[in-house]
């Protein structure tokens, strides 16, 4: 076994809270680089133009990259060859985010309580997520999460009869209510089938997913591309001004389901995709 003591996590997620802040990375900055040889609208063009020396600038001047700088989602993928010592791991968690957060002058654009509205003034509590994998490491990602895309994520349960095209008409539905609001482009990551909180982290986690990158399965790789072209062909683009660039990519993660069910979350991840990730 590997005995971490959790306060080594601490300097690590303040940095990681502020590296995902101001620096979107390489994947993100070359998708922009491509989308704009493929926008046909000169708004549109014009709006990628903008992204791309905005998300420049504030990788170089260490800025957030946007003034939302999200709930932060954190996940720890933990060695099940690992044991913890010291204070309790979800304290430590909240203790990097609030030093990150802090020490950073990120924006804190969390509240206590949903309903009474008290913002807790560090960006605390983190959206933390634990899953136990093989081997003695652990790989935290902290991935902000912007308020604009994440109100606009949907969850519905439809019938198994319903099938691809059920899911294809939800999704297409979502993105054409929601329009710009997610501040395209955007990544989408859909969750089918598991229960209904599955559901929704998978739809969470395949944002992680590098952009470009399909499904191992050959069939959900196809569905993937199918829905990107569908996606696009509505002419939302860039920050929703029209054009052919609505989404960089969609990602299906999938999951064994109940047999009478067919649960279908869908994430929005918006233009501020941001992730950072560190390996102990
Ligand atoms: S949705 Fe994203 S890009 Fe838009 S304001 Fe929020 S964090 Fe910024």
């Amino acid at each position: 076994m590997r005995t971490i003591n959790t306060q080594d996590i601490v300097p690590v997620i303040e940095k990681l809270c502020q590296q995902a802040c101001y620096e979107l990375n390489d994947n993100v900055m070359n998708a922009f680089q491509e989308a704009l040889t493929k926008e046909e609208s000169p708004i549109g063009k014009d709006c990628l133009s903008i992204i791309i020396k905005n998300g420049k600038f504030a990788k170089e001047h260490q800025l957030p990259c946007c003034h939302d700088t999200g709930a932060t989602v954190v996940l720890m993928e933990i060695g099940q060859e690992v044991c913890w010592s010291g204070i309790a791991l979800e304290k430590q968690v909240n203790e990097g985010v609030r030093l990150g957060y802090t020490n950073g002058y990120l924006r804190k654009s969390v509240v206590s309580d949903p309903l009474n509205r008290v913002n807790t003034n560090d960006n605390t509590p983190a959206m933390l997520h634990t899953e136990i994998v093989p081997g003695d490491k652990v790989k935290i990602t902290v991935m902000p999460k912007g308020g604009g895309s994440e109100n606009m994520g949907a969850f519905k349960v439809l019938l198994p009869g319903d099938g691809v095209a059920g899911v294809k008409k939800f999704l297409l539905e979502t993105v054409q209510k929601v329009g710009g609001n997610p501040c395209p482009p955007y990544i989408i990551g859909i969750g089918i089938g598991g229960t209904m909180d599955k559901c929704a982290w998978m739809a969470k986690k395949a944002l992680l997913r590098p952009i470009g990158e399909h499904n191992a399965n050959p069939f959900y790789a196809e569905l993937e591309k199918e829905f990107l072209e569908a996606v696009n062909n509505t002419g939302i683009g860039p920050i929703g001004y029209g054009g052919r660039v609505t989404a960089l990519d969609v990602h299906i993660d999938y999951f064994g389901v109940h047999i009478t069910s067919l649960p279908v979350a869908i994430n929005f991840q918006c233009n501020a995709a941001r992730q950072a990730t560190a390996i102990l």
